[in-house]
């Protein structure tokens, strides 16, 4: 559990250490000493923000959801980006915390009760190693010695951050709609429109300019803290390990982001981040959402045991069966050429197959990567 008495006799310290600090990583001159030291200030800020903003929540830190020690014992590391499909930072730090929340019964869709006549409640959600808020502002969640529950495939050899995004916005009887409820952002963050659509999806809230340079001062705080431990062709993006996720999407510049994270250039002369919307306040930012309407397609430790295949490995079947990539080969990301070329094999699929006819939506999905599977089989070929 946080504990307050001890973080208040050092908030007015750590304010002032953390600025200092956090303007030199975006200059891009700080120490390992400096770097060691900024992580702890801001682990204490995190804590005291949330007793501060969250007071109901300060049992619920730090979080219990992790992998002790893992990630020391590993050296070469991950990095992965992710996009939270919920509101609002308070929200998310919900959903990342320890709390247990009740679990409704599927078929009526009513809390469950156990045998004590109590609300049955579960342990949700996932963990990160930090979060970023639409603002700007970084918290710091799961120790970088430990591994956090964010993705299957990377929980033990990647650290994570979750940048607050509704991601997913349609319309409904005149109204921006997230999967979760009405969208609050409409003049600040107006909804971007995809073409082609992203995975099925047509609208998505931007990024702030702020969290990408946040994220770019991050990155760089993190690898002077601990140095040698990222590279550049380690850095990734959820959508990057599985065919089922949105995030970060394409309105998240990730290769200028990681250039930049690598590069020394100060933060304040990216010319290409001027370019990206700065809501200044946020407007009304909407009270903390309740678990069951937070981020619950992310991170869900539901899909602890689910076997995806990499884009990749779709892009590399797809190549040995002769659909070319020209411009972009395998480079695990479902850009407009992968889409097309998943597309044509569906279509070729599905003739040849009629009575195993698939979608022809351009998206390998889990139907899309058995057929692929099949089909180097029926030719012989190996990806
Ligand atoms: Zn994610």
């Amino acid at each position: 559990m946080i504990d307050v008495e001890q973080l208040e006799p050092l908030a007015a310290e750590d304010e002032a250490t953390w600025n200092t600090l956090w303007q030199k990583a975006g200059e891009a001159v700080l120490t390992q000493d400096e770097a060691q030291l900024a992580l702890a200030c801001l682990r204490r800020r995190t804590h005291l923000w949330i007793a501060r903003h969250m007071p109901d929540y300060v049992a619920d830190f730090p979080t219990c959801k992790r992998n002790p020690g893992i990630l020391k014992a590993r050296h070469d590391l991950y990095w992965t980006d992710h996009g939270t499909e919920g509101l609002t930072h308070e929200g998310t730090l919900a959903w990342f915390s320890s709390r247990r929340w009740p679990v409704n019964d599927p078929a009526t869709g009513q809390p469950l009760v156990g045998p004590d006549g109590k609300p049955v409640l579960k342990l949700q959600g996932g963990s990160t190693h930090f979060v970023i808020a639409l603002d700007g502002t970084v918290f710091y969640l799961i120790d970088l010695a430990d591994g956090a529950w964010h993705e299957p495939k990377r929980n033990r050899d990647s650290w994570s951050v979750e940048m607050v995004n509704a991601l997913d916005l349609h319309q409904e009887n005149g109204e921006w709609r997230t999967w979760c409820g009405r969208y609050p952002y409409v003049e600040s963050y107006p909804p971007v429109e995809l073409t082609p659509p992203w995975r099925n999806t047509r609208f998505m809230q931007p990024y702030d300019a702020r969290q990408v340079v946040a994220n770019i001062k991050l990155k760089r705080l993190v690898m002077a803290a601990q140095p040698g431990r990222l590279a550049p062709e380690r850095m990734s993006q959820h959508s990057d390990w599985r065919t089922d996720k949105l995030d970060c999407g394409p309105l998240w510049p990730i290769a200028e982001i990681n250039t930049a994270a690598f590069s020394t250039t100060p933060v304040d002369e990216l010319d290409w981040v001027k370019a990206l919307p700065s809501a200044g306040a946020l407007p009304g930012t909407p009270e903390p959402a309740d678990a069951g309407a937070v981020g619950a397609r992310e991170g869900n430790l539901a899909d602890l045991a689910d076997p995806v295949a990499t884009l990749r490995d779709v892009q590399k079947r797809l190549i040995a069966l002769g659909y070319a990539l020209p411009r972009f080969g395998v480079d695990g990301q479902l850009g407009a050429e992968t889409a097309a070329a998943v597309r044509a094999f569906q279509t070729d699929w599905t003739k040849a197959h009629p009575d195993d006819a698939i979608a022809v939506d351009g998206i390998p999905g889990a139907e899309t990567e058995k057929r692929l599977a099949e089909a180097c089989a029926e030719k012989g070929v190996s990806p």
